[in-house]
């Protein structure tokens, strides 16, 4: 987002299974379980594992992140429990126990202020950087469940605005063609544009996207091969529906109970 957007316009609708049948009018089928939204819950349970920790653990360290070295401050209890990578520094074999700063020289202060944030928030706060750039700091740092708030957020964001071809360029460079995250863009683009007949694009948004076809390469390969899936208003890829193909699994491997965290207990498979 640029600077002078406000965060208002960064307000996106939730598109869960709840949401929907709200924003429809639509009452709750009866028998269905699924009677609050997803992301409220998700928000609630992050929090719950927040306050536990910070009040069972309440060091703190000072990252040292990019090579300006700017310095982000978070609970040590919270980096250990939601990343892996940051688990193994704090807590792992190779970690001082008692160190108090840790250099992060490869990631962009901009992305690390963005996870510390939702590491407190539950929330994807506006921020200068990407949303796909968010999502694959989340899958170097192991965070499968930041990575999936962030893809939430790109699916909420996805409703309501437009893939530029420059982002879908810099996302293209980033990933490698099993990822979940060029699977998102390209099914996206493939079934509701920029490639289809439709003309409420700007000019400079079109060119854009020319140019980047020009360039060739995997999008348009699959459009060679399948055509493009363009039918008006029937985009699913970022329904809840869809989600969950995009989404990582969180699984004991990854994840572990809050109270075997704050005992000390190795995650199953590390260390
Ligand atoms: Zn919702
Ligand atoms: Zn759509």
């Amino acid at each position: 987002m640029s600077e002078t957007e406000s965060a208002e316009d960064h307000i996106y609708p939730c598109v869960c299974k709840f949401c929907e049948k709200i924003e429809n009018m639509r009452l709750a089928i009866p028998g269905d379980q699924s009677h609050s939204c997803v992301k409220a819950d998700r928000r609630d349970e992050h929090c719950r594992d927040i306050a536990t920790l910070i009040m069972s653990c309440p060091k703190r360290v000072t990252l040292l992140v990019g090579p300006d070295k700017v310095r982000i401050k978070c609970h040590k209890a919270l980096l250990g429990f939601k990343s892996e990578y940051f688990d193994a520094i704090c807590f792992g074999g190779f970690s001082t126990a008692e160190s108090k700063e840790i250099e992060v020289q490869e990631e962009d202060p901009k992305a690390i202020q963005a996870f510390v944030a939702w590491l407190y928030s539950a929330q994807i706060l506006p921020t200068a950087c990407p949303l796909s750039d968010l999502w694959l700091l989340g899958d170097r740092i192991r965070s499968p469940e930041f990575m999936n708030e962030v893809m939430h957020t790109i699916f909420e964001r996805i409703e309501k605005e437009r893939i530029e071809a420059s982002e879908y360029k810099q996302m293209f460079i980033a990933t490698s063609p099993d990822s979940k995250l060029r699977q998102l863009f390209r099914n996206t683009i493939l079934q509701e544009g920029p490639l289809g007949v439709d003309n409420d694009y700007s000019d400079d948004f079109m060119e854009a996207w020319k140019d980047l076809m020009k360039q060739g390469g995997e999008l348009v390969v699959d459009i060679a091969l399948r055509g493009s899936l363009f039918t008006i208003g029937t985009c699913t890829e970022h329904r809840w529906k869809s989600h969950n193909k995009y989404l990582e699994p969180i699984e004991a491997f990854t994840t572990r109970p809050i109270e075997d965290f704050i005992a000390g207990k190795p995650r199953a498979g590390t260390r």
